[in-house]
């Protein structure tokens, strides 16, 4: 579990701070360098927000009742991909990485589910469809079939990105 925890990055309070300093400062000094990086951001975005209503929906229908919240037992936390996302589509980072080194669960998670908007969570909190979730969407496979195509697309623009935006940056 030490192991575990010591993987995961910039987690405290001062690399986090660190890592979001130099990434803004990264991002200042090389504006037209970057600028397909900036797009796939923008476009990655709009892809998210096209989904969120539909995760909304899904959420009221399966999160209610739900008695194994997935996020009290989630091991998940921002990678550079999330970070570098949030900077270049100029959207605030959360305060503090999710987890720390003593952290067991994630510190966003709250009494009426998760405490930041959607846009600021990690991918992986969006690409998540637990088991009660996706059991719903086999009934209605035209929702399933938009979800899963935007999602398809994000992980692969999030791939660009981040290409795109070392190769400008190195
Ligand atoms: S997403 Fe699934 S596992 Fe997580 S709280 Fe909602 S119903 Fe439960
Ligand atoms: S950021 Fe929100 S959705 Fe993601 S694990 Fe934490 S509480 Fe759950």
């Amino acid at each position: 579990m030490d192991d575990h925890r010591s993987s995961v990055p910039w987690n405290t309070r001062a690399l986090w701070r660190e890592a979001n300093t130099s990434l803004a400062t990264t991002v200042r000094q090389n504006r037209p360098g970057i600028a397909e990086s900036r797009r796939q951001a923008r476009q990655i975005k709009r892809l998210l927000e096209s989904t969120f209503p539909h995760m909304d929906r899904l959420c009221r229908r399966t999160c209610p009742d739900c008695t194994d919240a997935c996020c009290q037992r989630a091991w998940v936390w921002a990678d550079f991909k999330d970070l570098l996302f949030l900077h270049l589509a100029g959207i605030p980072a959360p305060g503090r990485q999710l987890l720390d080194p003593q952290g067991g669960h994630c510190r966003y998670e709250g009494p009426a589910g998760c405490r930041l908007e959607r846009i600021r969570r990690p991918f992986v909190c969006t690409w998540y469809l637990c088991p009660a979730q996706t059991q719903r969407l086999r009934k209605e496979p035209a929702e399933m079939q938009v979800i899963q195509t935007s999602l398809r697309q994000i992980k692969a623009l999030r791939q660009g990105m981040e290409r795109s935006f070392i190769w400008a940056v190195t």
